[in-house]
Order: structure tokens, then sequence, then C-alpha cells
């Protein structure tokens, strides 16, 4: 039978979670005006990084800032602004619907809640943790592929799904680190605890993290 993986204890998840306070600073790295840039931006990085996804927006942002700008703009004008990035057209399909609910539903504004979020096109859960949190600065913790590799391996969590970690970590990070958490852990993937080859020994928290200790 297989033994569950021994978790960090509740100091060495406070101390991790201190520790990358220290060496990160909590950002998102799409580019982004407003709320509504920032939904369409996470909208536009699946599948991408967000590199590319600044390059395409940069162009897009020239021409739209409303919804009925990118509604005048059409669903083949939006394609064509993004089609370097991987499913343009599915995406620029979501963007435009996107765009369309907003003025029918809300007014032309991005809704705060995960539920309201979650009524628009191509917008799921991650998505709506992530404009709620950097758009709104609600604590909502948003799971990317980062932060699900990160989680499992340093041994905050051991949790097979999505959610299982969502719902864990919002268990286990303490209060004051909430509202950066996914920033921290996401970043810390990203330049640091690499899929393939991550920098153990340069990484800050390798006193604590279980990959190391279970050596
Ligand atoms: S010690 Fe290695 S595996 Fe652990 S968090 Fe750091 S980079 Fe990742």
């Amino acid at each position: 039978m297989n033994k569950k993986p021994k978790l960090l204890t509740a100091s060495q998840v406070e101390q991790l979670f201190d520790i990358l306070s220290e060496h990160i600073s909590p950002r998102c790295e799409l580019e982004h005006r407003n709320v509504l840039d920032l939904l369409i931006a996470v909208v536009l990085s699946a599948q991408t990084t967000d590199k590319q996804v600044n390059v395409v927006t940069a162009e897009l942002w020239k021409k739209c800032k409303t919804c009925q700008d990118y509604i005048d703009l059409g669903e083949d004008g939006v394609a064509e602004a993004i089609k370097r990035i991987g499913l343009y057209r599915n995406k620029a399909k979501s963007v435009i619907g996107i765009c369309q609910k907003l003025l029918s539903d809300f007014n032309g504004e991005v809704p705060r809640t995960r539920e309201e979020l979650m009524t628009l096109p191509g917008v799921g859960r991650k998505t709506a943790n992530v404009v709620m949190n950097v758009g709104y600065g609600m604590p909502t913790l948003a799971v990317d592929t980062h932060v699900f590799r990160v989680a499992n391996r340093t041994g905050l969590v051991s949790e097979t799904t999505v959610e299982g970690v969502e719902q864990a970590l919002l268990k286990r990070v303490p209060q004051k680190h909430l509202l950066n958490a996914h920033h921290y852990l996401l970043l810390h993937g990203r330049y640091t605890c690499k899929a393939r080859s991550p920098e153990c020994d340069s990484c800050p928290i390798a006193a604590i993290c279980r990959k190391i200790l279970e050596k």
C-alpha cells in the first residue's frame, strides 16, 4: 500500500512563506491597465507564456480598451491581433463572448464574485481566482501548473487534483500570506522550482522542502 507523503508542519509552512516573501516580490507578470485587460490577458494565457501574451496584448490594446472596442474589432479582428499565440481562434471567440456578456449582464463591468465570473465564456475557476486576487485584492488562491507542482513537491499539500490543492492551501497558508501566496508559489515555480530542473542548490527554502528532506 502507498504511504501518504509527510506534510510540512504548520510552523514549517509559516517559515516557508516567510522565506518566499523575503525573496519574491509578489506580482502578476501579465501586463494590464485595468481589470478588463487583466481578465482578457488571463483568458489568453491558457497554454501560452505570459511573455507571449504581453506581446500580443501590447498590440491589441492599441485598438481596444472597453468591451465595445472589442466587439467593434470583431472576432476576426481579435483573432488577427492575437494569432501568434496558441488556440487563438477559440480565445478570440471567448474574448468577444466575454465582452458581450459583460455589456448585457454586468453593465460593462467585470464582476467581483467567482460565481458571476464563471458565467463568462472561457472563464474557469483559476481565471476567476486570478481576477479576484490581482484585480480586486481578494485572498483567493489560483492553482496553475507551477502552484500545483511546488505545493506538492515541497510538502505543503499532498493532493492529486487542482481543486484539492486549492482547498488544502487555503487551510494551510498563514492568513498574513494568503493574499500573495499564489504569486509566491507561482514565481518560485517559474524561476527556481522548475518542472524538469529545479534549482535546489540555490533554493532559499531547500532546508524545509520535503523533496530534499526525504532524499
Ligand atoms: S529545494 Fe528544490 S524541489 Fe524544493 S522547493 Fe526548492 S527548488 Fe523546489
